[in-house]
């Protein structure tokens, strides 16, 4: 960890949570037990800038389902810090506006996915991400974690349940009419009815 002096310990779980759905649960539920975190704060991306070129649904639906699938864990709460930033996403901005929010007693977490993390490196002003977070990388189906060409010291790799579950095969299923039953909160099926997201004719 960077910092000396940490009175509390927070995981970032960053994501487009376009849908949320149990892969991310579980990654957050279970970096919170590995490292004793009293929170993990959800930040549901703004205008994610790897995602420029595919239709991404409207900020506050990801925010609301976010909300909806992580308020019954009274560890899990869901910050507004990218959706209310104009312009795109990068993690070097939610990091320094975090921080500014929780002050200096706190050490961060920031959780990634295999996937994430190979591409970390390409993310804006990496160096300084570094410094402002620890970074713990974890095991997702179909992708090799690994911390190779990552600065030392920086980055935790731990194994958590394997959940063969993304976004865009939730969004895919409900297109073509499949049930995304226990692969998102049920509260979180519910929502994307209510508001008919991933039809054909919305937002894919
Ligand atoms: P999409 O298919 O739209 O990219 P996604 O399922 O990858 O969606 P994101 O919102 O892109 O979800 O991911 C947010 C974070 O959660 C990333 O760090 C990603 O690696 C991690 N993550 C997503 N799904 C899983 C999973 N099944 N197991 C472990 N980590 C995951
Ligand atoms: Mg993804």
């Amino acid at each position: 960890m960077p910092r000396m002096n940490v009175v509390r310990r927070v995981g970032i779980m960053g994501g487009t949570f376009d849908p949320i759905h149990h892969g991310h649960l579980v990654a957050a539920s279970e970096v919170a037990d590995r490292f004793a975190l009293d929170e993990v704060v959800f930040v549901p991306t703004g205008h994610p800038w790897q995602k420029a070129d595919v239709p991404v649904s409207p900020a506050e639906d990801r925010y609301l389902m976010t909300v909806i699938a992580t308020a019954s864990n009274p560890r899990f709460t869901v910050s507004r810090v990218d959706v209310d930033r104009t312009g795109p996403t990068y993690t070097i901005d939610t990091l320094r506006d975090l921080k500014k929010t929780y002050g200096p007693d706190t050490g961060f977490y920031f959780i990634t996915g295999a996937d994430a993390l190979e591409r970390i490196l390409s993310w804006k002003d990496a160096d300084e991400m570094f410094k402002l977070a620890h970074f713990v990388g974890v095991t997702r189906p179909g992708f090799e974690l690994s911390d190779e060409h990552l600065p030392a010291d920086t980055v935790s790799l731990i194994e958590v349940p394997a959940m063969a579950i993304s976004s865009t095969a939730c969004r895919a299923r409900v297109a073509g009419g499949k049930p995304v039953w226990y692969l998102v909160p049920d509260g979180v099926v519910q929502y994307i009815a209510k508001r008919g997201l991933y039809r054909l004719s919305s937002s894919e």
